[in-house]
């Protein structure tokens, strides 16, 4: 049996009169890609910000590895990894500098060549973030929230916008990061990705959970709702 990391329990959250998260309650296990799926506007950012400490919710209880978010948000902080908002970087450093810099504000050592080389970007070590591709750029964000060698990372829509190629080059590298024993809670509006990539899917839709499930029984039942597209 497998213990939960994340337990949000009746989680609400306003923004003036509008009730954006309306009470929403899931667990993510430990070591698994847990997906929160749903449309623009559905409460995705609102409900991982809030777990990331960095959006206070209105109501609600959440457990992170343990720790209570309304006693302990500072021990949370230490053990997630939260991709950094790209306008964060500085854009005369390379990758190199770059990583360096994240390290120090972390206080870790960090081998930049040996990170690069996890998401398969050691050639772009002396390129400069400015000079990477979409599929690089992300790439590298994920890079940076392992530098604190964190239990679980958040991943908001990491491939929105990005090709076919780049996709699935990144659905490898979330794989991996959570083969090596990190729990992923990522974002999405993709069934498709939902369907490949995560161990279990939440679907969210304005403010709540519709539905919980691993994604080939999700997709079963909305087959044995009469939804005509079933399984490829
Ligand atoms: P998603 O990530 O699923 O697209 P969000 O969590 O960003 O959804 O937003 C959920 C709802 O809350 C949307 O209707 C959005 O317009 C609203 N919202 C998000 N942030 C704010 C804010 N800071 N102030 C007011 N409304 C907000
Ligand atoms: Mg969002």
């Amino acid at each position: 049996m497998s213990n939960a990391i994340i337990k949000v329990s009746n989680l609400t959250k306003k923004y003036g009169d509008f009730e954006a998260v309306k009470g929403i309650s899931f667990e993510v296990m430990e070591g698994e890609i847990f997906g929160l799926l749903g449309p623009n506007g559905a409460g995705k950012s609102t409900t991982l910000e809030i777990i990331e400490t960095l959006r206070e919710k209105t109501s609600g209880e959440v457990m992170v590895n343990g720790f209570n978010l309304d006693k302990d948000p500072n021990e949370i902080k230490k053990i997630i990894g939260v991709q950094l908002q790209t306008s964060g970087y500085y854009p005369g450093l390379n990758l190199t500098e770059l990583i360096r810099l994240f390290s120090g504000l972390y206080n870790r050592e960090t081998d930049p060549n040996e990170l690069l080389d996890k998401v398969n970007l050691r050639d772009k070590a002396k390129a400069k973030y400015k000079d990477l591709s979409g599929g690089q750029k992300q790439r590298f964000s994920i890079a940076t929230t392992l530098i604190n060698h964190p239990k679980i990372i958040f991943l908001d829509e990491p491939t929105t916008g990005l090709d076919p190629q780049a996709r699935r080059s990144l659905w490898e590298l979330v794989k991996n990061i959570r083969d090596n024993g990190t729990t992923v809670i990522i974002t999405t509006h993709y069934m498709d990705e939902a369907e490949v990539l995560c161990d279990r899917v939440a679907i969210i839709d304005s403010g709540k959970i519709i539905a919980l499930d691993s994604p080939d029984k999700l997709i079963d039942k909305l087959v044995a709702t009469g939804f005509e597209n079933p399984k490829k």
